[in-house]
């Protein structure tokens, strides 16, 4: 491989902006340099090196969406997108590196669950990826497995359910206890808090008065249920020892205050929201008529468009609160797979479709003044590679870190949906009909042009599984 220049763009960081030229040799930046340093460099275009005009955007670390579910085996169908389908999608949308949850479910070992995910990974990613693994059954093998994943394996987050019983459900002890073992290691506890075990009576009561539709969805888990599973999980890892706790797709302001007033005492807790959460409701998506609301059924559900958690969300973006956007990325087509739920939306599997659009839709919050550009690249790139072990590998334009590289024309714009040929494997889009300004120019993916002109170039098995380190990123 040969250099590349990417010539006079701003290239913006989570700290700043600046003109600058970014070098890559082979598959790492080797200089960000001022504007004319190149050439004292003998770096000209007729020299060996490929030259990419970035006049006018900017130059941003390729996006680190740290929550995917590629090909995930839920409620009796699997994840729309395979590893090949969904990083084709990821890279358009400028994204160079995901890390996808590995699955552990109750009865089946922990090492078997992550060498099924390698199976489905390896050879077919076009941009590079992690591994997350869930944790279905706390008992002492599984214990002694994330210890082992933690130094042997670059596995070293953990997933816990709150929610979900049956299926992957924990309860407080296995909490606990898992926890504990974490605190041992060092590795980061990862929870989906919602109230699992009241929702489920909540939800037989609902069908039992007959209220079937999408919409009962969210009725039937409520905020306060996320409030207050948040708050316990954020309990007992300060009862584990401050131990690192990482709360994924929060919704609800109510759970969003709880991890405030948890960062002010001080604790080891951060959490992630995802654009659905941002931009969508119950009135305006879930509770359209007949069964097209399936489409957005997703957990933690969309909450009402009158309460205000939009608001907050984009609030606790600002106040580092939320430390990162992901993707919950997770899509179920309609024919045969959402209308499994049909009559019953307890059967809808859970999930919507984002992992193309994230940098799209949040480049939009710095269009409406709701972030700055820089908070845009901490959010999406930068703090996610930190807390997740990957920096300063990924998450940051400096030398020696990997060229993933989003070129961003702040210019452009982009229609997004199915009609406007999205790249997910996917028969809808929750985003139908969305227009955001700024537009995916130009992705490297360590050092190789995986978007350009408006085409994927990249290769099927170019992407590496990456073994992550422990957070950077600890109080
Ligand atoms: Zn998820």
């Amino acid at each position: 491989m040969g250099k590349i220049l990417i010539q006079g763009g701003t290239v913006v960081s989570a700290t700043g902006r600046s003109a600058a030229d970014v070098l890559i040799d082979g598959e790492t930046i080797a200089g960000v340099l001022a504007p004319g340093q190149a050439e004292t460099f003998g770096v000209t275009a007729a020299s060996d090196v490929r030259i990419i005009d970035a006049t006018g955007k900017y130059v941003v670390p390729g996006g680190v969406d740290v929550h995917t579910h590629m090909e995930l085996p839920f409620g009796g169908t699997f994840a729309s997108d395979t590893f090949e389908t969904g990083t084709v999608a990821a890279a358009w949308g400028g994204v160079t590196t995901i890390v996808d949850f590995a699955v552990q479910r109750t009865g089946e070992s922990v090492q078997d669950g992550l060498a099924d995910w390698h199976a489905k990974a390896a050879g077919n990613c076009a941009i590079d990826y992690g591994f997350h693994q869930i944790i279905g059954g706390v008992d002492a093998d599984s214990l002694k497995a994330m210890t082992y994943l933690v130094d042997n394996e670059g596995v070293t987050s953990f997933k816990l359910f709150m929610a979900y019983p049956g299926v992957f459900y924990s309860d407080d002890g296995q909490i606990l206890r898992a926890m504990q073992n974490a605190g041992e290691s060092g590795a980061m506890i990862m929870m989906h808090a919602e109230n699992g075990i009241a929702i489920d009576v909540l939800v037989a009561q609902a069908l039992a008065r007959g209220e079937t539709d999408p919409k009962y969805h969210a009725f039937t888990r409520p905020a306060a249920l996320e409030g207050e599973a948040t708050n316990r999980a954020i309990q007992l890892a300060r009862v584990a020892g401050n131990v690192p706790l990482y709360v994924v797709h929060m919704s609800a302001s109510e759970a969003l205050a709880e991890v405030a007033e948890a960062r002010h005492r001080g604790q080891n807790v951060f959490a992630e929201t995802c654009p659905q959460y941002l931009y969508l409701s119950i009135e305006d998506q879930l509770a359209r008529p007949g069964f097209e609301g399936a489409k957005w059924v997703c957990s933690t559900p969309l909450r009402s468009k009158h309460e205000h958690h939009h608001r907050d969300l984009w609030k606790g973006l600002r106040m580092n609160e939320l430390a990162v956007v992901s993707t919950d990325h997770c899509p179920f087509c309609m024919k045969d797979q959402k209308e499994l739920g049909l009559g019953d939306f307890s059967k809808i599997p859970n999930g919507i479709g984002s992992v193309e659009h994230r940098m799209e839709l949040l480049y939009q919050g710095v269009v409406n003044g709701e972030i700055t550009l820089e908070r845009w690249v901490e959010t999406c790139s930068t703090t996610p590679a930190r807390i997740f072990g990957l920096y300063p590998t990924k998450g940051v334009t400096a030398p020696g870190a990997d060229a993933d590289v989003l070129i961003w024309d702040p210019d452009g714009h982009t229609s997004i949906g199915l009609k406007k040929k999205h790249h997910m494997n996917m028969d809808h889009s929750a985003w139908e009909g969305f227009e955001v300004d700024g537009k995916v120019d130009t992705v490297l993916s360590r050092g190789s042009i995986v978007v350009e002109d408006d085409t994927f170039t990249g290769t099927k098995g170019h992407g590496r599984y990456v073994k992550r380190g422990l957070s950077s990123y600890l109080v």
